[in-house]
């Protein structure tokens, strides 16, 4: 009976895990969400629940581990009044210009001397509403259905645009509706480091936003740089028209686009429209269109509102960023973990403002699954600073000759043979001295957001690979004056700017250096974190993978990676080569307890000793390290067992886990039986 009561949570925990997996992939990643924010919730809540009710079921991976601490249903409930409403659309002018012939005759009084109106670009981001009270930020909400959103002030705390105290000229009481977006430059950074640290990247910028906002994701959220553009007094003091108020709320210290343009008519508007079709790409933000809106704030009530949007503003949509061509070949790229990307090579196409010639085409298994074949007609799409993608092929016009792609057997810049690890989709070259591997990891390691090194630019670094002069790492603390000076381009200047920036590489933090070295999954924040935790590279490199996911934030899989990479006797040597060209970052100022010894231990009580409470038992362990913890699981390194103990202690035997009678915990805790008694 027992087994079957067991079995079924268990099954569902994972049956959970994967569908929540696989919905964050789609969101984040594919950027085709099939489910809702809300019931996305709930599968999350299904799972805290049982997790709750059954620790055990918790794996150190599931994705619950992510969610900072907050209640998962934990959003409060924000009724938004008057409520947020969406925008119609129209897709070209046609449509514009039919709504401006509604607006004719609705108004007709208006119509003979024509509308004001005020042009604005419409930000692709996530609609928040913004309370003020007393001058001060004191509640953020999301748009959710309109009528009611979630609470998510703290999080829209972190978006530095957005002022948390008005100066002393603005009202008291304010309301202001707006859209918190993802800079494209920042975007651009969250891909990087997720490259870097071999994650899949993000496929757009909104649904990034979202996600941060609704901090499905603390982990990632953290240090992640969101802005805002404000567009709208929703409770406040009233003026005469739109304009007035975008104006007064840029004196307030809110972020107003300064884009916006008021038209007389919508010819005007039209060349507005016009104008920024193609300019909007050299914006810092994405765009999909311009919401185009009366001017005066009286008509605007006059004309009111259907149940879903105004009727005194429309949303111009432009045409999608995505564009037809023909694949011309497929070939594959070396990054600086050694994956292999496959890359399609297409007829030039004007996308999103510029001309596109290549796609990456993610990984092999995104490949076969849309089967991307030279020759193919494919959609492309460019989304954010991303290189484009491959969006669809069109099958009725594929060539009949084609045959589907294949990985190669061996890299193509060294020709070893590559590898496939169980459970990844990825293919590899694992030859440390192949070519591209070295001028990846090169690239990485010299990068301003590892040892920052500058004077070394994707260029000089071909240059010195190809001349011979740089293998790997060590060798930049090792490369000669007089011999960069004559390369080509170089010149003393050169080499002694790089030499000067190389010596004071050598003392950067651990945290730069961690990442730097590029192991796998580890970005700029698990850098931080290990460093953080572990003040040294030597605490480092002798911890152990349980020791490793001690360290919060850090699971089995990130763990795994890091043992690997210092057990691996090439890293080893270029370590130990990397320290005796005196790279050696200054000692962590306060590392946590890593090297006490019971660090990384985690422990369980039960039952009652003879010697102390349990509390002084759990306080002693926890000051030499150890975390102790309420239940039992695989995760346990020893449960100590007083008299009477129950459950906890039958589940350790079940598990197997090392079980220590009260005289065992004195000796690991260095007392004398005699001095406790
Ligand atoms: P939709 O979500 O397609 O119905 O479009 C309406 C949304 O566009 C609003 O809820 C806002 O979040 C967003 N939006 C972006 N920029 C602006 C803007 N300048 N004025 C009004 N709404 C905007
Ligand atoms: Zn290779």
């Amino acid at each position: 009976m027992r087994e079957v009561r067991e079995s079924d949570p268990a099954r569902r925990a994972a049956e959970l895990r994967d569908e929540i997996q696989r919905h964050e992939r789609l969101y984040y990643a594919l950027g085709r969400p099939e489910i809702s924010d809300r019931d996305f919730d709930r599968l999350m809540a299904e799972l805290a629940a049982l997790e709750a009710s059954r620790p055990e079921l918790a794996t150190a991976d599931s994705p619950t581990r992510r969610v900072g601490g907050e209640p998962l249903s934990g959003f409060a409930p924000v009724r938004h009044e008057p409520p947020m409403m969406s925008l119609d659309n129209t897709y070209n002018l046609e449509e514009l210009r039919e709504w401006g012939a509604r607006l004719d005759r609705l108004a007709p009084d208006m119509a003979a001397s024509g509308f004001d109106f005020v042009a604005e670009l419409k930000v692709d981001g996530v609609s928040t509403s913004l309370r003020y009270e007393d001058g001060l930020f004191v509640q953020g909400a999301t748009r959710g259905n309109g009528t009611v959103g979630d609470d998510v002030t703290e999080n829209l705390r972190t978006v530095r645009s957005l002022p948390l105290r008005l100066p002393p000229a603005a009202p008291r009481h304010l309301l202001v509706r707006g859209e918190v977006y993802m800079p494209r430059a920042e975007f651009a950074r969250v891909n990087r480091e997720r490259e870097a640290a071999g994650e899949e990247l993000y496929a757009n910028p909104r649904n990034v936003t979202a996600g941060s906002i609704r901090q499905l994701d603390s982990r990632q959220v953290a240090g992640r740089r969101l802005a805002a553009a404000v567009y709208q007094i929703a409770d406040g003091p009233r003026f005469a028209s739109h304009a007035e108020s975008l104006e007064r709320m840029a004196e307030w210290g809110f972020p107003v686009q300064d884009s916006w343009r008021r038209c007389h008519g919508l010819a005007e508007v039209e060349a507005f429209i016009a104008v920024w079709r193609e300019r909007r790409h050299d914006l810092g933000f994405e765009t999909d269109g311009v919401v185009v809106k009366i001017d005066d704030l009286a008509l605007r009530e006059r004309l009111g509102a259907t149940s879903k949007a105004p009727r005194w503003a429309v949303a111009y949509k432009y045409e999608p960023e995505q564009a037809e061509t023909v694949v011309r070949g497929i070939l594959v790229q070396v990054g600086r973990t050694g994956v292999l990307t496959p890359v399609a090579e297409f007829d030039p196409v004007l996308v999103a403002g510029s001309t596109v010639r290549r796609a990456t085409l993610h990984n092999y298994e995104d490949l076969s699954r849309k089967d991307v074949r030279v020759g193919d007609t494919v959609v492309i799409e460019k989304a954010g600073e991303v290189i484009p993608r491959v969006v669809e092929v069109r099958l009725g016009r594929r060539p009949d000759a084609s045959v589907p792609f294949e990985m190669p057997e061996r890299c193509p810049e060294c020709g070893e043979p590559v590898v496939r690890f169980e459970g990844e989709v990825a293919t590899r070259c694992v030859n440390p001295e192949c070519p591209a591997v070295r001028q990846e990891t090169i690239r990485h390691y010299v990068s301003r957001n590892a040892m920052d090194i500058e004077g070394l630019g994707d260029e000089k670094i071909a240059q010195l690979v190809a001349a011979g002069m740089l293998t790997d790492l060590p060798g930049l603390y090792h490369l000669d004056r007089e011999a960069l000076a004559a390369l080509a381009g170089w010149g003393e200047k050169s080499a002694d700017n790089l030499l000067a920036s190389l010596a004071e590489s050598r003392h950067r933090p651990l945290a730069r250096l961690l990442f730097a070295l590029g192991i796998r999954m580890v970005g700029e924040r698990t850098a931080k974190l290990l460093a953080q935790h572990f003040g040294s590279l030597t605490a480092l490199e002798a911890a152990s993978e349980e020791e490793l996911q001690v360290v919060d934030e850090i699971g089995p899989k990130v763990a795994a990676s890091v043992r690997a990479f210092f057990a691996d006797p090439r890293q080893q040597r270029r370590l130990a080569a990397l320290a005796a060209a005196g790279v050696e970052p200054p000692p962590v100022e306060s590392p946590t307890a890593a090297s006490l010894p019971l660090a990384g231990k985690t422990v369980v009580l039960t039952g009652k000793l003879a010697s102390m409470s349990r509390e002084e038992a759990a306080e002693k362990l926890e000051a030499l390290g150890a975390r102790v913890a309420g239940s039992v699981s695989k995760k346990t390194s020893f449960v100590v067992a007083g008299e009477d103990a129950g459950s906890k202690l039958d589940k350790a035997r079940d598990l197997g886990i090392e079980i220590l009678d009260e005289a065992g915990l004195l000796l690991r805790l260095g007392i004398d039986k005699e001095e406790a008694q």
